[in-house]
């Protein structure tokens, strides 16, 4: 599936630009043959240029000062969120998009490295929010809330993945063969033993700490209901299994049959198909009557319907409901019900420092068949294909989507 490419070229000429997009243009065999000696070394990295539009282009490498680092990339995994981005970017600037990065550290200033205590050769988790540094949320390592990083209220806010490309020094983003890590960048070690592709999976089993334990409060002998069997959903069956969790349930559709097998050797007790059975009925049943404590929606594009489900089959009262929210509106929001079942809504938004280093613990622990989850790799020229088959419109069956820029 992959093309290898030059590890480095250089060419003095003007960028060097191939176009792949969901009309079938190329994503195999892409070359790039050398110009003459010259000595800037380039990038390359993909570009989201408009909707569902990629492009290979080319950057300057850029000069490293002494409280920065370079990171050469190794994986950066392909999430539901950038299934949304892609289709519909939230402005018209060109992205280099991938915000779950793992890489080496290939070049440190020694500032950097005195700061942060990372060095050259180090393997690492990069954090997709680049903190200020200074405000209350960070110092709690909450950088997810951080102002500098929220691209939803502060236009000159930096994120991987989302932070234009055209700001310098521009590379923001992980579908690239190497990422600018500024002196506020956020890393996490990855420990020894994890591979840069099973380290992949770091950010959605951050989520899923964050989301089922500190936010969910899920622990011993809880029951928990996770809807959606992606990804983000399987993460959480991990976690919530290795809290203690006596009954999980997993639903999914009908198009979903092999991540309900992996979600049950991952540790749900049941799997149900939404479309084939009534899940409420069936949930009653299996809880006989009383519902569950927590609700988890992993869900992607599905609408209102997971949430009314979850007030639904939460337990009679006082359970707690961790949501997303992704749609723009909510018709007839079911308040009256979730207020007399005194029901608490979350809402899920990434992960915190803590959640990130717990994650590469279990990880580490080798204590579940992850592999099961990583299933796909695609090189750097094969983004829009990738990006496609998490959403289910391109490779059948992919759950984790690796992308590896140097292939
Ligand atoms: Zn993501
Ligand atoms: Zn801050």
């Amino acid at each position: 599936m992959c093309s290898r490419f030059l590890r480095h070229f250089r060419s003095p000429g003007p960028a060097r630009v191939l176009r792949t997009n969901e009309d079938g243009a190329p994503r195999s065999n892409l070359t790039v043959t050398s110009g003459e000696t010259a000595t800037v070394e380039k990038v390359l990295a993909a570009v989201r240029v408009a909707p569902s539009t990629t492009e290979i282009r080319e950057f300057p490498m850029p000069d490293i000062p002494e409280d920065s680092a370079l990171l050469k990339m190794e994986v950066a995994g392909i999430c539901g969120t950038d299934v949304r981005l892609y289709k519909q970017p939230p402005s018209s600037a060109p992205v280099i998009m991938g915000h779950e990065n793992i890489g080496y550290i290939d070049k440190a200033g020694r500032e950097f490295t005195k700061r942060k205590g990372f060095k050259e050769g180090d393997l690492v988790f990069l954090e997709h929010y680049v903190s200020c540094g200074t405000c209350e949320w960070c110092h709690l390592g909450q950088y997810r809330h951080c102002e500098n990083t929220d691209w939803r209220y502060n236009p000159n806010a930096i994120r991987y993945g989302y932070t234009a490309s055209d700001v310098a020094p521009h590379l923001w983003g992980g579908f690239a063969q190497y990422v600018y890590l500024p002196w506020n960048a956020v890393l996490h070690r990855v420990p020894k033993g994890v591979t840069p592709e099973l380290a992949g999976l770091a950010t959605p089993m951050s989520n899923g700490i964050e989301w089922s334990l500190f936010d969910g409060g899920v622990g011993y002998d809880s029951t928990v209901l996770i809807q959606g069997p992606g990804q983000q959903g399987l993460s959480q069956t991990v976690v919530c299994k290795q809290a203690g969790a006596s009954l999980i349930i997993v639903t999914g559709t009908s198009r979903d049959g092999a991540r309900m097998e992996v979600a049950k050797a991952l540790g749900a007790d049941h799997v149900i198909d939404v479309e084939k059975e009534d899940p409420l009925a069936r949930i009653k049943a299996i809880t006989g009557g009383k519902g569950v404590d927590v609700v988890l929606d992993c869900t992607a594009g599905a609408g209102t319907l997971p949430i009314l489900l979850g007030v639904e089959a939460l337990k009679r009262r006082g359970g707690t409901m961790v949501v997303q929210g992704e749609m723009a509106e909510f018709p007839n929001f079911p308040i009256g019900r979730i207020t007399a079942k005194a029901i608490t809504i979350k809402s899920a938004r990434g992960h915190s420092f803590k959640a990130c280093e717990l994650a590469l613990q279990q990880l580490a622990s080798k204590r579940f068949p992850l592999e099961k989850v990583t299933t796909h790799t695609f090189g750097l020229n094969e983004v829009d294909l990738a990006i496609r088959s998490v959403g289910g419109q391109g490779v059948p069956d992919v759950i984790h989507a690796s992308l590896m820029p140097w292939e």
